[in-house]
C-alpha cells in the first residue's frame, strides 16, 4: 500500500474558509434577501483596465492568423515580458537582468512551487498574523516552522533577531492582514540579519502598488545586499485586477547562491521541468500593464480602492478606534472594540448591521482581538457599510 504525504493531516482547518461561508450562509438562510455588505474578501471589485483588455483582444486574434499564432511559450516567461518587467524595475534603479525576472500564474503559486529549491530540512519563518499560505505551504512539505508573532508593541514590523533564526524568512511588505509595510532601515535590517546567517527572505510584494509614502520600499531589492538573500514575489492580481486572470513574476537574482547552488539556475531547470509556460494571450495583457495607458489605468483603479479605504479610516478615526494600514496598503487591520474577541465582533457585525469582515484569529493566534477590512469592495457598498458601522459602534 502507498503512503500518501501524511503531512496533510497535520494541517489544521482553514479556520477562515470553514467558519465564515457557513456563518454568512446560514444567515442568509434565515435572512432570506438580506445583502450583505462584503469587506473580508481579498477579491477586486474592478473590472481589468482599458488597456489590458485591448491587448488581450489583439492577442486572442494572433492566436487565430497562422503568421502570428504562439504556441508553447519559454517556461520562464515569453522575452518580450521579461524585457519589460525587468526594465519597469530598472527604471526605479533597481538594474536586474531580464533573466532574473521569471513570469509566473501568480503569487501563489510562486509561494508553494518556489519551496521545490528548499531541503525539506530547512525551517521557514513566518511572521503572524500572516497569509495562512506561508504555514500550510511547508506543513505539506513537513517543514519545521518558526511562528514570530507580532503585535501593537512593535507596529505588526518585529525586528529580527535570535527568536527569528530560520532557512528560509518569509517577508510580506505591505502586509496582509496588518497593512504595515516596513521602512527601508527596519527591511535593512532584515536583510543583514538573512546574509549574515544564510537564510534567503521570500518577499510577498503582492501589494507593493498600494504603496503612496515613496520613502518606503516596493521591492526588496531597494534595500542593499538583497540580491545576495532575497526571492521577490509578486502578482498582478491586486495591482492590476487579475485575480481570474492569473499572472505575476519572481525576481530571483543570479548573485543568490547557497551551498554552491545558484537559485536562479535551478529555477530555470524546475520551470523547464515543471510548466510551459504562461499562456502567450494572458502574457500580452500583462505587457499592457506597463505600458503608459495601462500604468495610468491601474492608477485610477488603485485610487478607487484607495477611495474606500479612506472612508473606512475616517469612520474609525470618528470612533476613536485604533488600525494599522488603509494609506499604503489595501487592508485596515483595527482593534476589535471593548476588548472583544475577533470572532464575537465578526458575529456582531453579520448580526446586527450585515457587514461581513474578517476575523484577525484566522491569521494566527497573535491576530485575535483584532479584525481585518479589505478595501477591494464596491464603493457604495463600503460607504453604506461605513456608515452602518458607524452607527453600531457610535451607540
Ligand atoms: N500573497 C498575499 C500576501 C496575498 O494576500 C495573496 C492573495 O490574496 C497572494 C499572495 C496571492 O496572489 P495571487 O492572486 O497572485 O495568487
Amino acid at each position: 500500500m502507498i503512503t500518501p504525504n501524511m503531512h496533510y493531516a497535520e494541517l489544521k482547518d482553514s479556520y477562515l474558509c470553514y467558519n465564515i461561508s457557513p456563518k454568512t450562509g446560514a444567515y442568509l438562510q434565515a435572512h432570506p434577501g438580506a445583502h450583505l455588505y462584503r469587506m473580508g474578501i481579498g477579491d477586486v471589485s474592478l473590472p481589468l483596465c482599458g488597456a489590458v483588455i485591448k491587448a488581450l483582444h489583439e492577442a486572442v486574434d494572433d492566436q487565430a492568423d497562422k503568421a502570428r499564432f504562439h504556441g508553447y511559450m519559454p517556461e520562464c516567461g515569453a522575452p518580450f515580458l521579461r524585457g519589460i518587467i525587468a526594465e519597469h524595475y530598472r527604471a526605479r534603479g533597481i538594474m536586474l537582468s531580464d533573466d532574473e525576472v521569471f513570469v509566473s500564474s501568480g503569487a501563489s503559486d510562486e509561494l508553494g512551487d518556489i519551496l521545490d529549491l528548499f531541503d525539506r530540512a530547512c525551517s521557514a519563518l513566518v511572521i503572524e498574523p500572516a497569509y495562512p499560505a506561508y504555514v500550510d505551504a511547508n506543513v505539506m512539505a513537513g517543514r519545521k516552522i518558526v511562528h514570530l508573532p507580532s503585535g501593537e508593541d512593535n507596529g505588526f514590523l518585529p525586528e529580527p533577531g535570535e527568536e527569528a533564526r530560520a532557512d528560509i524568512l518569509y517577508i510580506c511588505s505591505p502586509n496582509n492582514p496588518t497593512g504595515a509595510v516596513f521602512t527601508r532601515e527596519k527591511l535593512g535590517r532584515w536583510v543583514d540579519f538573512a546574509n549574515e546567517n544564510g537564510s534567503v527572505i521570500l518577499f510577498d510584494a503582492a501589494y507593493e502598488a498600494f504603496i503612496e509614502d515613496e520613502t518606503l520600499p516596493r521591492s526588496i531589492f531597494e534595500i542593499p545586499g538583497a540580491e545576495t538573500c532575497a526571492i521577490e514575489i509578486c502578482s498582478l492580481s491586486k495591482t492590476a485586477g487579475f485575480t481570474g486572470t492569473r499572472l505575476g513574476y519572481t525576481v530571483i537574482p543570479r548573485a543568490l547562491v547557497r551551498n554552491g547552488m545558484r537559485f536562479n539556475d535551478m529555477w530555470v531547470r524546475n520551470r523547464t521541468t515543471k510548466t510551459n509556460g504562461v499562456s502567450y494571450i494572458i502574457q500580452k495583457g500583462g505587457a499592457a500593464v506597463f505600458s503608459e495607458e495601462g500604468q495610468k489605468q491601474i492608477k485610477e483603479n488603485i485610487r478607487v480602492y484607495k477611495g474606500n479605504a479612506k472612508l473606512l479610516m475616517h469612520t474609525l478615526d470618528r470612533l476613536g478606534i485604533r488600525y494599522w494600514g488603509g494609506t499604503n496598503a489595501p487592508y485596515i487591520w483595527m482593534k476589535c472594540p471593548d476588548g472583544m474577541g475577533s470572532w464575537e465582533f465578526f458575529d456582531r457585525l453579520l448580526n446586527e448591521i450585515q457587514v461581513v469582515g474578517t476575523p484577525g484569529e484566522g491569521f494566527g493566534a497573535c491576530g485575535e482581538g483584532f479584525f481585518r477590512f479589505s478595501t477591494f469592495g464596491d464603493p457604495e457598498d463600503t460607504e453604506r457599510a461605513a456608515q452602518r458601522l458607524f452607527e453600531l459602534l457610535s451607540k
